[in-house]
């Protein structure tokens, strides 16, 4: 079981003998793209010139056009898989499953010539992440610390969408995240019927035409500098602005602002100024979630991602004493 997979020193992570993910591997033909945060994306432009094929969801590679510029994917290797589409390569079948995470996200499944099913997990949360069943797992280890659980996670949603109500009956209401997550919001204020205008920027806006054409509701949203924007803007009418996490030192200072972050565990909600809010909204499964999602996948070795921001030995020891599975960190 061991050597069918590996993290490499550069945050690649192999599976099987062809493939590498999130990162570069020059002795691999596939490259998969699991989903277009930049710490998924190392040496992206290197794999393009190289690799056989650049496999990601169709959804990923719209994602990425938005963020990059539309030539950044122009290159004959690049592979559109949809879910559950088998891409077959000599003797082994790679297969991409949905993970609920940021649009376009996929668990990458590897079936060897042998039987043996090997997966990576990639970023995800539960409970809409599919478990998969395998022999061989690479997982994300990002809370995979025991004091990163999040009891309170399905009321999060509620008090995200009464702060937002809140914030509206006073004054506009401004709200920073991540790309990916700020369509998330949009979505769950809109399932909840909050009507007010939206008001984006404009990379925003393009990330979130490309939130819709892949299925999600997102109402109506206005481009900032379109004249009805303006006017809303200059009248400090009850609309709600969606802004990079990055222009929060800038922006809307005056507002009622909300920050969605993962990184906080004491309360779904959290006043952290005058007029401002913290929202636990994560798109990464606690610890609680990790050992749930090792455990169900019945996986015989687990390897945890210590290339990328985590908790991967803390979590490898838990799995080993808790769960009774040989699991290591890599790279070393
Ligand atoms: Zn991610």
């Amino acid at each position: 079981m061991l050597g069918k997979a590996s993290i490499n020193n550069k945050g690649a992570i192999l599976l099987g003998k062809y493939v590498a993910c999130d990162s570069l591997d020059d002795s691999r033909p596939l490259r998969v793209v699991t989903h277009a945060h930049y710490d998924h994306l190392n040496g992206l432009q290197h794999s393009l010139r190289r690799c056989e094929a650049v496999i990601m969801t169709p959804a990923t590679k719209d994602l990425l056009e938005a963020m990059r510029g539309r030539w950044s994917l122009r290159s004959d290797n690049v592979k559109a898989l949809d879910y559950e589409e088998p891409f077959i390569h000599e003797d082994e079948k790679l297969t991409l499953r949905f993970a609920d995470h940021i649009l376009g996200t996929a668990q990458v499944l590897v079936e060897d010539a042998e039987g043996t099913r090997i997966l990576y997990t990639s970023d995800f949360k539960l409970p809409r992440t599919p478990i998969i069943d395998v022999d061989v797992l690479v997982i994300d280890a990002t809370y995979g610390n025991p004091m990163q659980v999040r009891p309170f996670e399905r009321i999060v949603e509620n008090a995200l969408v009464s702060l937002v109500e809140r914030g509206l009956k006073q004054e506009p209401v401004y709200i920073f995240g991540y790309h990916g997550k700020l369509q998330e919001v949009m979505q769950i204020l809109r399932n909840a019927r909050v009507g007010a205008p939206f008001i984006v920027p404009e990379k925003v806006f393009r990330i979130s035409e490309i939130c819709e054409k892949h299925g999600m509701n997102l109402g109506k949203y206005h481009l900032f500098s379109e004249g009805e924007a303006q006017s809303m803007f200059k009248k400090k009418d009850a609309f709600v602005a969606f802004y990079h996490m990055n222009s929060r030192r800038y922006i809307g200072s005056d507002a009622f602002r909300i920050l969605i972050s993962g990184w906080e565990f004491s309360s779904p909600r959290r006043q952290i100024g005058d007029n401002e809010h913290l929202i636990a909204l994560s798109d990464h499964s606690d610890f609680k979630g990790l050992l749930h999602y090792v455990r169900e996948s019945r996986s015989k070795l687990v390897i945890t991602d210590n290339y990328r921001v985590g908790a991967a030995k803390t979590l490898a020891k838990h799995i080993e004493k808790r769960l009774k599975i040989p699991a290591r960190a890599l790279p070393k």
